[in-house]
C-alpha cells in the first residue's frame, strides 16, 4: 500500500500522468471515492501520460458507462459504473471482452462491481481532506500492480 497527498487538481493529474507513462494494454485501475473526490481528474492525468491529446478530452461520462479514447499510445477504456447497482449490467457492456482486450482499463466507482473485478489490478482510493487536498491510497493486487507503484515512488 502506498499513500500520496495532493493539494490541487493539477497535482493529482501530474501524479496520474507519471503512472500513465508506464501503463500498457491489460492494466486495470479501479477507482473509489465519492462524487467530487477526483476520480475523473485522476483519469485526465492518466490519459495525458498515455499520450491522449487535448482534443480528445476525458470527462465525466454522465450518461455513458464507457468512453473510449483511442488517440494515445494505448487505447484507454474509461468506465464509470455509478449508475450500476451491481455487476449484472456489465454483461451488456461486454466488460469481459474489454478486460481481455488491447487497452488500459480505468473504472470509476469500481466498488459497485467488486465481484466482477479481475484479481490483478491496482485499487486507487481518493478521499478529500479539504476543498483542494486529497489523500490517495494505492493498493496493488498482483505483481504487475506492485511494479506499477514504482512509478509513484520518488
Ligand atoms: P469524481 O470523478 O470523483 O466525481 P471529479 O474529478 O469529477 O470527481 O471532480 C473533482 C473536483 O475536485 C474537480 O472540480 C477538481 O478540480 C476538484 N479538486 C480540487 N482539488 C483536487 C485535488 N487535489 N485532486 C483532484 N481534484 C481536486
Ligand atoms: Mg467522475
Amino acid at each position: 500500500m502506498l499513500t500520496r497527498h495532493t493539494y490541487s487538481a493539477d497535482e493529482t493529474r501530474a501524479l496520474a500522468e507519471r503512472l500513465g507513462h508506464r501503463l500498457r494494454a491489460g492494466d486495470v485501475l479501479c477507482l473509489r471515492g465519492d462524487l467530487g473526490a477526483g476520480k475523473t481528474t485522476w483519469t485526465q492525468g492518466l490519459a495525458r501520460g498515455l499520450g491522449v491529446p487535448e482534443g480528445d478530452p476525458v470527462n465525466s461520462p454522465t450518461f455513458m458507462l464507457l468512453a473510449e479514447h483511442r488517440t494515445g499510445r494505448v487505447p484507454l477504456f474509461h468506465f464509470d459504473v455509478y449508475r450500476l447497482d451491481n455487476s449484472g449490467g456489465l454483461y451488456d457492456l461486454a466488460f469481459d471482452e474489454y478486460l481481455d482486450g488491447d487497452g488500459v482499463i480505468v473504472i470509476e466507482w469500481a466498488d459497485r462491481i467488486a465481484d466482477a473485478l479481475p484479481d490483478d489490478r491496482l485499487d486507487i482510493a481518493l478521499v478529500p481532506d479539504s476543498m483542494d487536498s486529497r489523500t490517495i491510497t494505492f493498493t496493488p493486487h498482483g505483481a504487475r500492480a506492485r511494479q506499477l507503484l514504482e512509478a509513484l515512488t520518488p
